[in-house]
């Protein structure tokens, strides 16, 4: 079933309509007819069953019954991830997306190859595409936020409970992600940095070190960026996971 995000509150019995790229979809690429079911998320982020009414190139749409969202992470996650190669940015979007990251901030560091001109508005639009369309895809209820490319002196102004910066020379038995996890049961958010195919140079890690960001080993193997960043986001699910069955057990 296709799920839409409109810019409304949606109530049940309630009509509203699409805009016109999302009627153009369900009209056209999805070939629906009128009384077909289609997800919409509100926004307040409500996820409603919808019936559509279609008439000419419009789409209305009447919300039938709210639906339990099972989507949402309970640990708000920023990624601070250094610009890498088109092909590999996309795709690490695109994952990290479906992984349930709220937050992406581009970050412009020491090593990257890929540079960003001043004016970098269009493709931050292109990137949020990727990421709305990743989240309809993946059933969730909220968007990602994509911010605008920062510089390493921005970084703390993405700070959580937990910071986290996953250095490639970072030793693999003493600074455990795991363990870095584990002794934070508590979290309600995390920042991870991850950095471009060049890696980190030791002054950024220092720096990041210097404002609270705690270097973290990801094992004994150099990993790509985006397999990092992927990493990254389905170890704190499984976290997640793993708190959410001990807060069960104690209760
Ligand atoms: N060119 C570098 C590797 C860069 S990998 C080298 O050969 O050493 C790209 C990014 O992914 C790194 O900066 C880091 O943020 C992350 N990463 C990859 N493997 C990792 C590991 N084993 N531990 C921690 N971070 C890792």
């Amino acid at each position: 079933m296709q799920q839409y995000f409109v810019n409304d509150r949606l109530d049940i019995n309630i009509m509203n309509n699409l805009d016109k790229d999302q009627a153009h979809h369900i009209i056209n690429v999805m070939r629906m007819k009128t009384n077909d079911l289609i997800r919409v998320v509100d926004v307040d982020s409500k996820v409603f069953l919808c019936k559509i009414h279609i008439s000419d190139r419009e789409v209305n749409f009447e919300a039938i019954e709210a639906i339990k969202d099972a989507s949402i992470m309970n640990i708000k996650v920023t990624l601070i991830q250094s610009l890498i190669k088109k092909d590999k940015w996309d795709f690490l979007l695109q994952k990290t997306s479906e992984l349930g990251v709220d937050c992406i901030v581009p970050l412009q560091s020491k090593y990257c190859v890929v540079k960003l001109n001043d004016d970098a508005n269009k493709k931050v639009e292109r990137w949020s595409k990727i990421c709305t369309e990743a989240a309809e895809q993946s059933k969730r209820s909220t968007l990602v936020k994509v911010e605008q490319p920062i510089k390493l002196s921005d970084i703390s102004l993405y700070k959580s409970d937990l910071n986290i910066i996953a250095y490639e020379a970072a030793d693999i038995d003493t600074n455990k992600l795991s363990s870095l996890l584990l002794a934070n049961p508590q979290i309600k958010s995390v920042t991870y940095i991850v950095g471009c195919e060049g890696g980190f140079a030791k002054e950024e890690v220092e720096y990041a070190n210097s404002l609270g960001f705690i270097n973290a080993s990801l094992g004994g193997r150099i990993l790509r960026a985006e397999t990092a960043a992927i990493y990254l986001l389905s170890a704190t699910n499984f976290f997640i996971d793993i708190e959410g069955e001990n807060d069960g057990k104690n209760n």
